[in-house]
């Protein structure tokens, strides 16, 4: 018997687990991203996993410059310490026009050349886009045009289990129709890296706001002809203002104050369904991701999509209740 053979009769241990964040650096980190941020740290960091973070800034026209560097800083400044290097999209083109490529010879990607005019009166997925009719699928409108490529969904049903939101089914053709994994203008389409950059990177669990929800069923069925595995996924709920709109930077959610993060980190874990004790919303970051780590409970996370947050002390939407929550009495 060799060396090498013995090794392999060893007990081999589970796969770990390893979360990631993964945000868009559009702007600052606010409260709707913190609690991204630590609902997938404390889900992977609870199970004695890893947790990575990736910069998706695979749309660069979109990205504000510094906006990676300040989320970043926030990070750390609340304690949510990352596992190895952070990943850039934009650094990974090759890997997915690598992807790309594969699909296309395989059949399973095809170009098209339908402008959004031409398909302003097609049927609407729930994100409003138009769910696209088929134009370009036995050959290509019009070669000459700047063409998108699509991705060919079958007519099948793709349902997973969600942690949070519990069982989810979509009939991809019908819902959602051939979607674009590489746009006209030669940009990547976030599906498509987000697939590419998560088997890469070996997630095995993805913890991230509930907008993504419904393009789950496109990675999963984009997961299954790359050959990658499919990882657990739980959405949690998007932090909504007065109005019922998502905190990002276009409602103007204020962002994080970094020299104080403790009462936002409190009140996202309150966000979250946890229960920290009032007096925690003073302490340090550290302390209050210790008392975290130590009761985190998953199954807390209230399952819904949205999820107004009102400060418990003033009845005021949240986004200028941050450091009033801090002086809520439990
Ligand atoms: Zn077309």
């Amino acid at each position: 018997m060799t060396a090498a053979d013995s090794a392999h009769a060893l007990p081999v241990d589970p796969p770990r687990v390893r979360g990631r964040f993964a945000p868009s650096p559009t702007g600052p980190l606010h409260l709707g991203s913190l609690v991204a941020a630590l609902g997938s740290f404390l889900a992977a960091r609870h199970q004695g996993g890893e947790w990575l973070v990736r910069i998706e800034d695979v749309d660069l026209p979109r990205a504000m410059p510094g906006a990676a560097d300040a989320i970043l800083r926030s990070l750390e400044r609340c304690g949510l310490a990352w596992d190895g290097s952070v990943l850039y999209q934009s650094r990974r083109l090759e890997c997915y026009q690598a992807a790309l490529e594969y699909l296309l010879r395989a059949g399973r990607a095809y170009p098209c050349s339908c402008t959004r005019r031409e398909l302003a009166g097609s049927a609407r997925a729930h994100d409003g886009s138009p769910i696209y009719p088929g134009r370009c699928r036995t050959g290509v409108r019009h070669p000459d045009r700047p063409h998108a490529i699509r991705l060919r969904v079958p007519d099948v049903v793709l349902a997973f289990h969600d942690a949070v939101q519990g069982d989810y089914r979509q009939r991809l053709e019908q819902e959602v129709g051939d979607f674009v994994i590489r746009r006209a203008d030669g940009l990547f389409a976030y599906q498509l890296a987000v697939v590419v950059d998560d088997a890469a990177q070996g997630v095995t669990q993805i913890i991230r706001g509930a907008d993504l929800l419904d393009s789950t069923p496109r990675q999963i069925y984009l997961q299954g002809l790359l050959a990658a595995p499919t990882p657990c996924y739980g959405h949690l709920p998007l932090v909504t203002d007065g109005h019922g709109d998502k905190l990002s930077k276009q409602t103007h959610a204020p962002p994080l104050d970094d020299r104080a993060p403790g009462p936002a980190l409190w009140t996202a874990l309150r966000f979250l369904g946890q229960r920290p004790p009032a007096e925690l919303a003073a302490a340090p970051a550290t302390e209050i991701l210790q008392w975290a780590l130590a009761h985190w409970q998953l199954q807390r996370v209230p399952a819904s999509i949205t999820h107004p947050w009102s400060s418990p002390f003033t009845g005021e939407s949240s986004p200028n209740g941050l450091t009033q929550a801090a002086k809520v009495i439990d």
